[in-house]
Parts: C-alpha cells; structure tokens; sequence
C-alpha cells in the first residue's frame, strides 16, 4: 500500500486542498498501518489526525516492558519521547510528557503492540495540493518514525533503566500506607525548579536530606534500599524563616501524586495518590456544598450545610474545596500559607476579644484539622511561618532551615497551648443532574482547551487555573472528556452520589486505561484523578445538585 498511497497523492498534486480528503482510511506499510482518521479541511485549520499501529511482531517489545501495566504506561511514556524528539522539524507532532509520566492517548502498548496517534499539518501551496510535501511527510516522516520508535523499544537499556524509575516510584507510594506515612521524600531529592516557568529540575541546589528523627527506610525493588524523610499521618506543620523553602516542599508532594522522569529530582518524592491541594479561589461558583464545619450564622442567613453562590469568598471558596476535596475521597490535604484566606486559617486572641463567637461566622481551620483527623481521617501537611496557633494542633512540627529540614516537634510543643476542639460535621453526599453536565454546543460535543487554563465543555468554559495538581496541557482534555463520560454514559445518573459515580469512572480507567475517556475524540489526551474529575465539575457553572 505504501506506493498505492504515493501514486495517489503524486496524482492530486495542484488539486484543490478538499482533495486531502480521498486519503482517508488505513494504509498498509507491511511493518505497520498507517490509518488517516481525520483530514483538515485546509491549510489553516487544526492538523490532520493519524493513527499509526505497529503489531506486536515488528514492535518486538519485550515481554518485561509491556506485560506489566505500570511497566507498560513507562514504557510508552517513554516511545512518546523518543517520538517527539524524531519528529522535530518535520510537519508531524506527537503528543509527549513533561517531567510527569502520565497515561496519555498519543501513544498506547497493546498486546505487544504499539499505537502512535500523530497530528500532521498536510502541506499547500495556497489551497491546493502539495503532493511533494504530502509523500516527504507521509512516506517518509511516518515510516522513519516508526523505524526510530522500534529501534528505540529494542534498544533495552534506556527503556528498561526509565520503567525501572517509575516502578520504582509506584512501589514506593504503595508501601506509604502501610508505614502509616502520607508521603516520603528521598534523600538526595532535589525539589527546586530551574524558575517560575519551568518544571526543570534547579542547577546547584540543596539536595534534600531528612531529619534523622524522621527517617525511613524503604526497600525498592530497582533502587534497593533509600533513606528519606518519611511524613506521618496526622497534622504536620512546616515551618521556618521567608524564603527557606517551605513552599518548594509543599509543590513536590503536590506532585508527588505523579511519577517523574530519570534526572528530575523528584524520582523518589511520592505522596498518597489521593492527595489534594487545598487553597482560597474567590469567584469560583459553589453548587450546594456542606460549608458548615468551617462558615456559621451568615449575615445572609444562608444554610451553610446547603450552601450556593456564584462568586465565592476567599474563606467561603476554601471551605468549598476542603468540602468538595473529602466528598470526592482524600486522606491528605496539602495546604500552603501563601494561597490561603487568612481569615479561615487563624484567629488570634486579641481578635476574638474584639469579635465575638456568635458575631464571627468563621471556625478557623486550626480548630478542625484535628477533628478532621480523627472523625474522617483525613491528615493534613501544612505550610505555616506566620503564625504559632498551629503548634497547639500539629502531631510533628518540620522546620526548613536553608533548606534543610529539622525536627522541632518537641521545642514547638514547649510553645502550644491547649485547643477547644470543634467537630467536623461529615460533608454532605451530593447527587449531581446529568442534564446539567452537557458537552454539547450547537448540537455537537464540543471539548476544547486553552493552554492549562480553560476547558470549554459544550457552551460554558470552566476556569482551571487554581487545580493545582493538573501538571500536563493533554489532561485538560482528559478533564472534559472524563465529564462527558460521566453524564453520557450515565454514571451520574441522578441517583448515584457523585462520589459513587468517580469510583464506576475509576473502575473504567482501572480496567481499559485513558483510552476509555476517548470516544471518537480526535485529539490528544491523558489521565486525570477523579479529584481533579471532581474539581472539574464542582466548577463547571452550569451543574445542578438534586436534593
Ligand atoms: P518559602 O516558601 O519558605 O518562602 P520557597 O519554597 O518559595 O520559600 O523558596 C524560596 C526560593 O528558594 C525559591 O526561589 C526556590 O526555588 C529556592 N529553593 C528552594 N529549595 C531550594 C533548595 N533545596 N536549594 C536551592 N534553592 C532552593
Ligand atoms: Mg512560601
């Protein structure tokens, strides 16, 4: 087929662009087929979408790259780089990861096999046909690719080395439970990012190294044994002087969700996969959330146990996503100072001389995360340099120090003082109107993205810029078609909790991997949580909660 498909595009040649079209189809190359599943309409309009399948006999991947499901992601995270890298200055493109090494549609391993799915820009001079651009690209771009590619998957070492990372990593937060940690971080880790815009690794930074108090020894099936700094359940502050580190900490256990690449430092940082971020978002819309255990007594003379608002406070909108973060399911809020509503993390005495209870509809924060603990075990690792209150509460107390950590548990718990402690009511369990999750827009499924900011699902946009833990352009798209799945194939179905409804989506992407969220989406996608599935639709302004 390879020369049919030449002959046919040398006979289009200054035909009308339109002409693109008649490619449609499978093409068999013999080592592998090349399927053009859809054509674009001209030069200007988004790129043409391939799918390009090489069976297992030509991949000739080895059974210990691919037999393993999480060897098996690594591994095509893995081809995807090598693709990406193969088709720089070509007019192809392959959808391929950051520092994280996600589950993403570019590039899939079946039964031995892989699956590249490639946007091509198919050349015009003006509208019409370039046939020589249009043979260059799909000739010759295509089948070098898919040289590169199997090359790359034979060449073992590299492959194996980089599954080896991520087994090791996954292995590393499935023993987090058992030691009854929520998190770990590797000595010799390094957190910083080379700046504000990079996810790069820092040059010349301080290399973690944990507190011999808090030391644990993990063993690792390729690594071995590693030493780190092993983060307890309960409430652990983090505390220290301006510019010490605290926050750097903080975003690598946000990140320690996801697995990262050989060389970015954070191999070895790995936090419970449930882990939520937690911060103030004012304007966002709260669709009848549970806000009661943190907002009382409003002026308004609101519910708060049912609570809606279209433009949420700084303090409402924290208490929202603490809410909506244990609705969905978590055992660790992660939390930083500087992002957080004052006014719903402390209150000092002088303060409550001055405002009295029943004047002050705010519980502070530091009055629940015990509670939070204890009735729905739910730790929290919390950044805090501003305020002491937090001794009175914290079971370990971590103190960074030019960026090195030290244990002060016992000096801040010379400085605390004992706490009225105030109950945390059980989030109520919402059950969500499919109708009102609706990914239509002038009669078709309209999911679009803009850069890590905006999913568009079907007429209304919902801002994403304040889900902390989405790292990767491609899971945007995940977001809205895990949406999509939810209300059409009728997971929420206006019985179902929305919690119920994430563990049938959850089951999905267990069992068939993101491929499940596709359904004749013809861009690029990749996994995303059911807490950022969940945070997704809490903000979608459209969704209607039943009673
Ligand atoms: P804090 O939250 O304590 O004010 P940050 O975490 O924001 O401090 O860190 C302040 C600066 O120090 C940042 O520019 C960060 O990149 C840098 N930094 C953090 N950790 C390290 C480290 N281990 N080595 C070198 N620089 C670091
Ligand atoms: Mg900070």
């Amino acid at each position: 087929d390879a020369e049919r498909l030449e002959d046919e595009i040398r006979r289009m040649d200054g035909a009308s662009y339109g002409r693109y079209r008649s490619l449609g189809g499978d093409w068999d190359f013999g080592g592998f087929t090349l399927t053009v599943e859809r054509v674009q309409a001209d030069p200007f309009a988004p790129p043409s979408r391939l799918l390009v399948r090489i069976p297992a006999d030509t991949a000739g991947l080895p059974g210990h790259a691919w037999l393993d499901p999480v060897r098996r992601r690594a591994t095509a995270d893995h081809l995807a780089r090598r693709a990406r890298r193969v088709l720089k200055g070509t007019r192809s493109r392959i959808d391929a990861g950051g520092q994280q090494v996600i589950d993403r549609s570019s590039c899939q391993i079946r039964e031995g096999g892989i699956h590249l799915r490639l946007g091509v820009e198919l050349p015009g001079h003006g509208r019409r046909v370039d046939a020589r651009g249009a043979v260059r690209e799909l000739c010759g771009t295509v089948p070098d690719l898919v040289d590169a590619v199997v090359w790359e998957a034979l060449d073992a070492a590299e492959a194996t080395a980089f599954a080896d990372v991520v087994e090791d990593a996954v292995a590393l937060r499935a023993r987090l439970a058992g030691l009854g940690l929520v998190a770990f971080v590797a000595d010799g880790a390094v957190l910083p990012r080379a700046s504000g815009v990079s996810d790069l690794p820092m040059r010349g930074a301080v290399p973690f190294a944990s507190p011999e108090s808090l030391r644990v020894t993990v063993s690792l099936p390729h690594r071995g044994e590693v030493t780190g700094m092993g983060i307890p359940e309960g409430v652990t502050l983090i505390v220290g002087g301006g510019f010490h580190g605290k926050s750097t900490l903080l975003h690598a256990l946000e990140r320690g969700v996801y697995e990262h690449v050989p060389g970015d430092g954070r191999e070895l940082v790995a936090t419970r996969s449930d882990a939520v971020k937690i911060r103030a978002e004012e304007g966002r819309r709260v669709e009848r959330t549970d806000v009661s255990a943190f907002v009382r007594n409003l002026p308004t003379g609101a519910d708060t146990r049912d609570f809606s608002t279209d433009n949420a406070s700084g303090s409402t909108s924290q208490a929202a996503n603490i809410a909506e973060a244990i609705e969905a399911g978590t055992s660790v809020l992660l939390v930083d100072e500087d992002t957080t509503a004052t006014n719903l993390m402390v209150r000092d005495a002088r303060m409550q001389e001055l405002v009295h209870g029943d004047r002050e509809p705010l519980t502070p924060f530091v009055d629940l995360v015990r509670p939070l603990r204890r009735d729905h075990g739910v730790s929290t690792v919390l950044v805090m340099g501003a305020s002491g209150d937090y001794f009175d509460v914290a079971d370990h107390v971590v103190m960074l120090d030019a960026y090195r950590a030290r244990d002060v548990t016992e000096q801040a718990r010379t400085l605390a003082a004992p706490r009225r402690d105030a109950g945390f009511p059980a989030p109520a369990h919402r059950v969500a109107d499919p109708a009102s999750v609706d990914d239509t827009a002038r009669g078709r499924s309209r999911i679009k993205r803009r850069d890590m900011d905006v999913l568009t699902f079907g007429e209304t946009d919902i801002d994403l810029r304040h889900i902390a833990q989405l790292v990767d352009p491609a899971q945007v798209v995940g977001l809205g078609l895990a949406l999509r799945l939810l209300a059409r194939e009728r997971l929420l179905d206006g019985r179902r909790t929305v919690a119920e409804a994430l563990d049938l989506l959850d089951a999905r992407l267990d069992a068939e991997g993101v491929t499940c969220l596709g359904g004749g989406h013809p861009g690029d996608y990749a996994f995303v949580r059911r807490q950022e599935v969940a945070a997704a639709l809490n903000r979608l302004r459209t969704l209607e909660v039943r009673d």
